[in-house]
């Protein structure tokens, strides 16, 4: 057992990556040219809006351009349609954003569907789920790319190390499964209908746990030594479930005293003190999703419009 697990710090990891798309946007800028972020933000979901003004606020800061869209909750598919097409044809935006979840009564597959791939900066179109696939370069979804920057800047080994995915969603367990494959791991995917996850957890020399469950993965479920991502963010508001997460951690109680919630992952914090390293909850990978983002932007950007800029 590992007496000190390192802390894979995804706010400093993030800081250079934003400090790397600043110098590139800067670079393109040089060059006439402003890398350029389209935000579709439909109605007025909560957590929506505070995730859409915190990539406004980062495109600011890092010499993007941003804008705003907001059609109401009542608009529909076709309407969407338009806009979508509408910013596929303006040529100063690179990146296209839909935030989602979208209204039920929007065709949100369709949507994803119609974004011009070259502009698709949340990599889920299926032209680059495909280009991800089959090892292409194209623009990766935010989340699992910014996971592969942790390992690949924390140096931590891929090639031929298990690496056990929880959760096969679209957005983060497919495709970081992908990523590592490509990598050059070894690779289990467990999802909700695996039997006894514990028999590939424990075998896990990186273990990805993106399911949002609470402490789903608890000490006993891992390696000792072994590399811990944890994607999940729960709101845990009950202060007994906090007690029993966090046993003698003043900090946290003060936080949740003060917030009434407190974040915790799908890793049991009980299970870092094992591991060789271990992204935290908060401050690990959710830091990653905007510089990733950011950098999608500047990158489409640079394939769109400035392959000289960009030195290609
Ligand atoms: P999702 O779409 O709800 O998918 C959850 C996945 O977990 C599904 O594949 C599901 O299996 C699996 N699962 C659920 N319960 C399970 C169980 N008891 N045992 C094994 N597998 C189980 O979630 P998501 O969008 O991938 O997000 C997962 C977590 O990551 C959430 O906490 C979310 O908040 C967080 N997240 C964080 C970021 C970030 O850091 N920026 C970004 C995205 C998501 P089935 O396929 O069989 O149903």
């Amino acid at each position: 057992m590992t007496q000190t697990a390192r802390v894979l710090n995804g706010i400093e990891i993030a800081a250079e990556i934003k400090a790397e798309v600043a110098a590139e946007a800067r670079a393109l800028r040089a060059a006439g040219i402003t890398p350029g972020l389209a935000v579709v933000l439909v109605g007025h979901v909560a957590a929506s809006e505070i995730y859409v003004r915190s990539k406004v606020k980062a495109s600011a800061e890092l010499g993007l351009r941003s804008e705003m869209l907001t059609p109401p909750e009542s608009v529909t598919t076709e309407e969407m349609l338009a806009l979508i097409a509408e910013l596929n044809a303006r040529d100063e935006v690179d990146g296209i954003l839909i935030q989602l979840p979208l209204p039920k009564h929007v065709d949100t597959r369709r949507l994803l569907e119609a974004v011009d791939p070259a502009k698709d900066v949340d990599g889920f179109h299926p032209v680059n789920v495909g280009r991800l696939q089959s090892g292409q370069p194209g623009l990766r979804p935010c989340t699992p790319a910014g996971i592969l920057e942790i390992l690949r800047r924390s140096e931590i080994p891929v090639a031929g190390k298990h690496a056990v995915v929880l959760g096969r969603s679209d957005i983060v367990g497919k495709p970081v499964a992908m990523m590592l494959l490509n990598a050059h791991a070894t690779v289990t995917v467990c999802h909700s209908k695996t039997v006894d996850i514990g028999r590939y957890t424990r075998d896990a020399d990186i273990l990805v746990a993106a399911i949002g469950k609470p402490g789903f993965v608890t000490a006993e479920m891992v390696k000792p030594g072994a590399t811990l991502v944890d994607v999940g963010i729960n709101r845990v508001t009950d202060a007994a479930e906090v007690a029993r997460f966090f046993p003698g951690d003043l900090e946290r109680a003060a936080q949740f005293e003060k917030r009434g919630s407190t974040l915790v992952g799908d890793i049991h914090p009980e299970a870092f003190a094992l591991a060789g390293a271990y992204t935290p909850v908060p401050g690990g990978v959710g830091a990653l999703t905007i510089a990733m983002l950011m950098h999608n932007t500047v990158k489409a950007a640079q394939a769109r419009r400035g392959a000289a800029a960009a030195g290609a």
